[in-house]
């Protein structure tokens, strides 16, 4: 079976690139029946922080990224850690390694000063055993030191790397704790996980993490390093685009739906399918479908996708997510009258609505209450002439059966009775409605507020 991770440092926010590095690997997970487990790598102490594993939980659940299990954390774990170090020495593939940092740090100046190659190789590697029962010591893995060691990437291809690049690393510290590059091996093996698939940024990580499944003999999960994402200019992704973490695509009013849409559309492709659904993506998404080149921001794409998905989506699923949002960005939450209202404008709010401010926007004539105060715009197209019209056309709905087909015939009568088109009449009737210039179309709003609040709007404007 599949068994997935997403394995986090818990230094900041849940980053745009660590969001879709975690939806790749739920969608491996998921689309396979296999099972997607969380792994806060907080060895780190003096940068990690309670506050950013709650910050990158959050950001997860906001995007609908189950894991499977309670998250695991990496520092819990640090017993297991050197336990298997020690197992490693036990067996011969490291050994106790008693240099000091001062000799370390000198041998790397005088190597530096002749120009030779600053690779630590520690003295003890081939010394015989002895015993400092009092001497600290760090424990270090054998590495070949001829050859290569050959990476099996699932996006990269082969990767070798010469062995006589790689030192014998430290696996744990003289002061016992177990250094990262043993931790993650140690944790995905007892993880049971099969795939790995994160950014390649860890690609040389990978050739020494071999070091560690080599000595212990464990098999080597499927490797799968995927081009970091990019900014909308090409250059690398920096605070300096804008919108790093996910928590400020909510605040901004992406449907979650949407955004997971585009970000396993970052990096990775389907034919030419830009907009699907969940089921889709688990169903397609694959390791051979990601791109060797790193993908780019597109906000338009976002908007785009979002738009689609805004679309289609349940009624009441997006309401309860709009509720959400407001929370987000502090906003007052709705009353039952407005989620009321607001349910009932759904259907035509959400087309093609790019995201929640959007849909607020739209839905501003259901929110609103009764007197509507125009706006500006408002205010300057219910001039005289269109109020006396206005006062009109009043009496005449009052009677009319409350039809979508029906209410179009009045007011175009009307209308055409001052011979004016049908826009000029529905500009100062979208302004007592909504009390903006810009709005759903006013039959929908008609029936959407129904008659005696369509009516009492159209009495406040005229009086
Ligand atoms: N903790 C690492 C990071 O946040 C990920 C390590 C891994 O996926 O192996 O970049």
């Amino acid at each position: 079976a599949v068994v997935t991770r997403f394995a986090p440092s818990p230094t900041g926010f849940l980053h745009i690139g660590g969001a879709r590095t975690a939806l790749f690997n739920w969608l491996y997970a998921r689309g396979r029946g296999g099972k997607f487990l969380l792994r806060i790598e907080d060895t780190d102490r003096a940068r990690s922080t309670p506050e950013a594993t709650e910050a990158i939980l959050t950001g997860l659940k906001w995007l609908g990224l189950d894991w499977d299990g309670d998250p695991i954390s990496q520092f819990d774990r640090a017993d297991r850690h050197a336990e298997v170090a020690h197992q490693m020495l036990a067996s011969g593939h490291a050994y106790k390694c008693f240099s000091t940092q001062d000799e370390i740090e000198a041998f790397r100046e005088s190597a530096r000063a002749e120009g030779r190659s600053t690779l630590f190789h520690s003295p003890w590697r081939d010394a015989a055993p002895v015993t400092h029962p009092d001497a600290p010591f760090a424990i270090r893995v054998k590495a070949p030191q001829t050859g290569e060691t050959l990476i099996r990437d699932e996006v990269q291809g082969d990767v070798r790397i010469r062995n006589d690049q790689l030192d014998d690393m430290i696996v744990l510290r003289s002061d016992g704790t177990p250094t990262y590059m043993l931790a993650v091996v140690v944790d995905d093996h007892d993880m049971g996980v099969t795939h790995v698939i994160r950014g390649d940024d860890h690609l040389n990580n990978a050739a020494r993490q071999m070091l560690v499944y080599h000595a212990m003999g464990w098999d080597v999960p499927v490797w799968a390093h995927i081009p970091l994402i990019h900014g909308p200019d090409g250059k690398k992704l920096s605070k300096r685009h804008g919108a790093l973490g996910v928590e400020e695509y909510q605040r901004m009013g992406y449907p979650a739906a949407a955004m997971r849409n585009y970000l396993a559309r970052l990096g990775w492709s389907h034919g030419n399918d830009e907009f699907f659904t969940d089921a889709q993506a688990r169903d397609w998404f694959d390791i051979s479908g990601i791109g060797k080149a790193p993908a780019r921001l597109d906000f338009k794409k976002l908007d785009h996708l979002t738009a689609q998905h805004t679309s289609v989506a349940d009624d009441a699923a997006l309401l309860h997510e709009l509720e959400a949002y407001l929370a987000a960005t502090d906003a007052p939450a709705l009353t039952q009258t407005q989620r009321d209202g607001l349910l009932r404008a759904m259907p035509v709010v959400k087309e093609k609505a790019k995201g929640f401010s959007q849909i607020i926007e739209k839905a501003h004539f259901i929110l609103a209450q009764r007197p509507i105060a125009p706006d500006e715009k408002a205010a300057a197209a219910l001039d005289d002439v269109s109020r006396s019209i206005l006062k009109e056309l009043t009496p005449r709905l009052q009677t009319a059966t409350w039809s979508r087909e029906i209410l179009e015939g009045v007011v175009t009568e009307v209308a055409q009775a001052h011979g004016l088109g049908l826009g000029k009449l529905a500009q100062p009737l979208r302004a007592s409605l909504a009390g903006r210039t810009s709005s759903p179309s006013v039959f929908d709003m008609m029936m959407i507020l129904d008659r005696d609040e369509t009516l009492g709007r159209l009495q406040d404007a005229v009086s």
